[in-house]
């Protein structure tokens, strides 16, 4: 009996000793090899020759080109101190060339004399008429394939073949061989894991035929089709994974019931100094709705930074202490849940004498605490005394013992996953959740990260703001930007001044903030008060510098790090970053965010390499005769444009999102979700609301997968899954 598992060896030209070189790279069954997709195709049709390229290009097409040409030299050339290398081509009926700017060494020797290969794309012309690929992609063809490129219209497959195949003389012909072999005795093994009214209804072509062209299409549309119906199928079952983990948090009935008690919150909100924005008030609405009903809260709240999100938390944690459960909130640094607490404590001890009736309580809880502080706090806690809790994200992995804790605020984490969520069910506690975010998430990609939360949102600012105005401008202004901090200095306004971690070495960071700190407190600001802050102290420390420096006993602070997230300072209303292009924008607009909290007009300076302003003001430049160094200042500078053209945080959040991808921004990977191996949430939006609709649909008309055609989604995710599984229970 033949089988999917079969191991690899036994297929056609395969072999226990070529078997074992697949091994190595991770494809040891029939289905591993048929799942192993090609990385490109090239397709006849869009093969042109060499004159013909040159033809499109002077008529003004501006897609890829793929060309197949014979080596006829190459060659270095000097310019200054920079290398490049030209490699000569020649086709049916002309000529052209390969330029590289970089890794002009490691490409030199990929190509030699006679050698063909296939080159990919987007080609120019050059000064001197030449048609031109600079940087291509390129594959080096055997004659016998170049013989099967022009005899048939097929779209052939170009597989990543990796090393230990090679080495064990596996090219791109005899793997592709040994496909066509596993798809003649393996491929009517595989079975359908989609509902079959799903593939109806999107006409999505089944497993097999899509796997087929997949390696060998038959056509474009095809290849198109079967791209979709993997797409869709990696987007449907990443979505089933969603609505069955919201569902299982949903239909835990153990949630806590609050009640509005006393008059305590409406006093509260009544003494507040300042009124709450129509937006605050209605995200409050919403929290308060989940609070009261018996169903776990588990919510997201959204604003931008210095919106207010704050008080709305304090407020939440107010009905839970008045209905005698704990809070607790939790931030990401020690700096900022001391800040918290000081803040809170604050207002509550004003209030108290608006409201002497009850007494709000709150306890901190930091790492570096002296242990008989700490003591005393964890102690507060666990005889329940402490109303609100304030600590960072590491109080889950410590032994606190809560007396009764009722509601869990996480703020400034867009990668509270499930994980830790598991994590406190574990410890049988079922609190309410609020998770806080500045950090806009585009909505295709909240959906899946946090699908299975819902979602409030902050919308604008409190009234009193006014816009912050952003420069952008090259180091050769930062005299005149001094100078504008000393001014504002002498008129009471405090500033921050930030640069770049040094991510190297902790000597070197050390020693560049005091360099730093000490060649400007000599020139350009010896006559203010400034103050140091930077990653190499303890935290202590850093607190006793932030404190002064709220305090406003420094004009100027220094930083080269740590002034992240959450910091409120509402008398500095200046922050000049520098080498500003060594942020990613999300995080510049977090420290833009520093100031402007107050009524009070606010500024923020971006300062960059003068080049990185230049490049980035040629408007018009046409970026095809860029160098690949000139391109990549040119990105930069527009980069940094986009945070002097735009405040909302979302539209830098999508800027952002479009020029990195999710992945490393948003900690899609810590978010115990399968990796799409197909799909791209960014461009795949379209399948996405699709296959999630079906998905929702499917979970709450049929969560036990009972009726036939659900079956094959069970026992999918059962066979496929499993990992997922355990943060997602079915049924
Ligand atoms: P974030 O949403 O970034 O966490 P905060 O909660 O720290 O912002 O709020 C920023 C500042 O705005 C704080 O100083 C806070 O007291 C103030 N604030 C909050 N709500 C209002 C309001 N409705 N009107 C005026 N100021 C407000
Ligand atoms: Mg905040």
């Amino acid at each position: 009996m033949k089988s999917l598992e079969d191991s690899i060896q036994f297929i056609k030209s395969v072999g226990p000793k070529r078997s074992e070189s697949f091994a190595k790279v991770g494809i040891k069954t029939a289905r591993d090899l048929l799942f192993y997709f090609p990385t490109r195709y090239i397709d006849r049709s869009t093969l042109l020759t060499s004159s013909k390229a040159f033809m499109y290009v002077e008529n003004g097409y501006e897609g890829e080109i793929t060309i197949l040409g014979k080596v006829i030299k190459k060659e270095l050339r000097n310019f200054g101190r920079k290398q490049t290398l030209t490699v000569s081509m020649k086709d049916s009926d002309g000529f052209f060339d390969c330029i590289w700017f970089q890794g002009v060494k490691f490409f030199k020797d990929r190509f030699n004399e006679s050698d063909i290969f296939l080159i990919s794309a987007k080609p120019t012309i050059s000064r001197y008429g030449n048609l031109q690929f600079i940087h291509p992609d390129f594959d080096k063809i055997t004659d016998e394939e170049t013989q099967t490129f022009y005899n048939t219209g097929k779209i052939i497959p170009l597989y990543r073949i990796p090393k230990d195949l090679k080495s064990a003389n596996i090219g791109d012909l005899s793997f592709r061989k040994i496909v066509s072999a596993a798809i003649d005795s393996h491929l009517s093994l595989i079975t359908e894991t989609l509902p079959p009214d799903v593939i109806t209804k999107h006409k999505l072509l089944d497993l097999p035929s899509a796997v087929a062209n997949l390696h060998y299409p038959s056509d474009s549309v095809t290849l198109d089709n079967a791209r979709k119906r993997l797409k869709y199928e990696e987007l449907f079952y990443l979505e089933v994974l969603v609505a069955l983990r919201k569902k299982s948090i949903k239909t835990k009935q153990n949630g806590i019931r609050f009640e509005i008690k006393t008059g305590l919150l409406s006093s509260f909100i009544k003494h507040l100094p300042f009124t709450l924005t129509p937006s605050q008030l209605k995200v409050l609405g919403e929290i308060k709705k989940d609070m009261l009903s018996p169903q776990i809260m588990n919510r997201l709240l959204q604003g931008d930074v210095g919106s207010g999100k704050t008080i709305v938390a304090l407020i939440a944690m107010l009905i839970a202490a008045d209905n005698g459960y704990q809070s607790v909130i939790m931030v990401p640094t020690e700096i900022l849940s001391d800040q918290h607490y000081k803040n809170f404590r604050g207002i509550f001890e004003r209030f108290s004498n608006q409201y002497p009736q009850r007494k709000i309580k709150i306890a901190v809880v930091i790492g570096s605490q002296p242990s008989k502080v700490r003591q005393s706090n964890l102690d507060l806690i666990k005889s329940g005394e402490a109303d609100i809790v304030v600590g960072t994200h590491a109080l889950f992995e410590e032994n606190v013992d809560f007396n009764n804790l009722g509601l869990v605020i996480i703020d400034e984490q867009h990668r509270f996953g499930v994980v830790q969520r598991a994590k406190l069910l574990a410890k049988g506690l079922s609190p309410d959740i609020l998770v806080m975010s500045a950090t806009p998430i585009p909505r295709t990609l909240s959906m899946t990260l946090y699908g299975d939360l819902d979602v409030s949102t902050i919308t604008g600012m409190p009234s009193n703001r006014l816009p912050i105005k952003t420069f952008l401008r090259g180091e050769s202004r930062l005299p005149d930007i001094y100078n504008f901090i000393v001014s504002h200095a002498k008129q009471g306004t405090q500033s921050f001044i930030v640069y770049p971690l040094v991510e190297d070495s902790e000597k070197l960071e050390l020693k560049a903030a005091l360099t730093y700190y000490n060649d400007l407190t000599q020139t350009f600001l010896a006559n203010i008060r400034v103050g140091l802050i930077h990653g190499k102290m303890k935290w202590k420390e850093k607190e006793d510098v932030m404190l002064s420096f709220a305090a406003g006993e420094f004009d100027v602070l220094i930083s080269t790090t740590v002034i992240e997230v959450g910091i409120d300072v509402p008398n500095a209303n200046i922050v000049l970053i520098n080498d500003a292009h060594r942020f990613g924008l999300t995080q510049l607009h977090q420290l833009r965010g520093r100031v402007g909290r107050g009524n009070m007009q606010a500024y923020c300076i971006l300062v960059t390499k003068d080049e990185l302003i230049a490049a980035s003001n040629r408007i018009n430049t046409d970026i095809e005769y860029l160098s690949p160094l000139q391109l990549e200042r040119y990105r930069a500078g527009i980069r940094l444009q986009s945070m002097v053209k735009h405040l909302d945080g979302f539209k830098i959040a999508e800027i952002d999102f479009k020029l990195r991808g999710p992945g490393d921004i948003f900690g899609v990977k810590q978010s115990g979700f399968p990796d799409l191996k197909f799909a791209d949430i960014t461009t795949d939006s379209d399948i996405l609301f699709e296959a999630k609709k079906d998905a929702f649909e499917l979970i709450d008309t049929d969560p036990q997968f009972l009726k036939p055609p659900n079956k094959i989604v069970k026992s999918n995710l059962l066979s496929h899954y499993s990992e997922n599984l355990k943060y997602a229970k079915i049924g």
